[in-house]
């Protein structure tokens, strides 16, 4: 059984968390690493809170373990990285305004720019200097300099006193599809020959560019000529899978490990009283209840998905209908020796039984993705393996 933080040392006493294993995080960047090889930069992307596993921590695991730089979708994430004393390089996406651009400059943070307004913004408030980095947008249509607009803006960029052109980065929306022999398809190539082609008219003004990065997850195991000289994955460090070209299959270690509760009450019902309510679950002979303290509050589906199980002391057990807020029913009727206090296990192992990831997700109906983000939001971390 994990130790739960329970106890005035944590700071909780409501026992129901999720574990989340550095060792896996360390594994990850250390095998990107190693795939893409010493003259390819990874920076690693912490948005959503590093996918709701805690930026910070990630972070500071992904320091030593070989990341060279991070990406940010929120300011405050990165600002809080850098109180916790991450020295990497760090760069953000847009998600900030130039009036901040002290704040930037103390904490060394990279602000995107996407058009000559965005320049002209920066240049006005940076007090000293401030490193930029230009994103194109390749077809995407969200941030970046439309690609016959990108020449102008770096010379913009390059003649400006106060800014430096760190890099040039873009991300493809699109998702690459890996076919069944292994082989990238070629439909979203196209948006990488638009960030060529944009990244070549920049050189033929004569500017350099430090660092050219293209490549999320699925691009990184799916198109290893897109890695140019750094990339910036994030999903892949926090253990999600993606269709991968043969020479970079790997096994990525799930950074959520674990979704566990402890039985905070146990009671038989008076099946005669029971059978006299509205029909919330199915009532058995003999039935015995224990009671969760988590529910949708906690990211867990509002209707409870058909077949949803949970383990204790090593044996499956159903969870009954409904869900409350933070409250949830697990049936112990076949699990008479369950006392009040026994750790109950929706995702991890218990005894010889285990629901892995991609189980949870397929009770839930949702990507495993969305597993992470539902529940790393409001509960309680354990950090295993640092
Ligand atoms: C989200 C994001 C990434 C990382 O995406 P993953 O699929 O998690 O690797 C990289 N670059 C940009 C611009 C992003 O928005």
């Amino acid at each position: 059984m994990t130790s739960v933080p329970t106890n005035s040392q944590s700071g909780y006493f409501r026992p129901t968390w999720c574990e989340i294993d550095l060792g896996a995080i360390k594994h990850n960047t250390r095998q990107l690493k190693e795939m893409v090889g010493r003259d390819v930069q990874l920076l690693v992307c912490l948005k959503g809170d590093a996918l709701a596993c805690g930026a910070e921590r990630i972070a500071a695991i992904c320091e030593q373990s070989g990341a060279d730089g991070f990406a940010f979708g929120n300011i405050d994430a990165a600002i809080a990285c850098r109180r916790a004393g991450v020295s990497l390089p760090m760069l953000l996406y847009p998600n900030c305004l130039p009036e901040s651009a002290s704040i930037l400059e103390e904490y060394r943070l990279i602000p995107t720019i996407s058009t000559m307004e965005d320049v002209h913004g920066w240049e006005r408030h940076v007090k000293s200097s401030l490193d930029v980095f230009l994103k194109i947008d390749s077809g995407g249509l969200r941030a970046g300099a439309a690609p016959r607009d990108s020449q102008r803006i770096a010379v913009a960029i390059a003649s400006s006193k106060r800014l430096r052109l760190a890099g040039v980065y873009g991300h493809t929306l699109a998702s690459y599809h890996v076919d069944s022999n292994g082989v990238a398809e070629k439909g979203p190539q196209k948006q990488l020959e638009v960030f060529l082609g944009a990244l070549m008219s920049i050189e033929d003004a004569r500017i350099e560019i430090p660092i050219r990065m293209f490549s999320s997850s699925e691009i990184v195991v799916s198109q290893p000529e897109a890695d140019l000289n750094a990339v910036e994955p994030g999903r892949l460090v926090l253990g999600l899978d993606f269709p991968a070209v043969a020479s970079r299959e790997r096994v990525w270690m799930p950074a959520l490990v674990g979704f566990k509760s402890r039985i905070v009450t146990k009671k038989r019902l008076d099946i005669a009283f029971a059978s006299k309510q509205p029909s919330f679950f199915p009532l058995r002979d003999e039935m015995v209840i224990g009671l969760l303290p988590l529910g949708w509050s906690d990211g867990y589906p509002k209707t409870l998905p058909k077949l949803a199980t949970a383990l204790v002391r090593g044996k499956r057990v159903s969870l009954l209908g409904p869900v409350h807020s933070e409250l949830l029913r697990i049936d112990l009727t076949d699990v008479p020796e369950a006392e009040v206090g026994d750790e109950v296990v929706l995702l991890g192992a218990s005894g010889s039984e285990q629901i892995l990831l991609h189980d949870l997700a397929q009770q839930w109906g949702v990507s495993v993705a969305d597993v992470y983000t539902g529940i790393g939001k409001t509960l309680p971390r354990v950090y295993l393996n640092e």
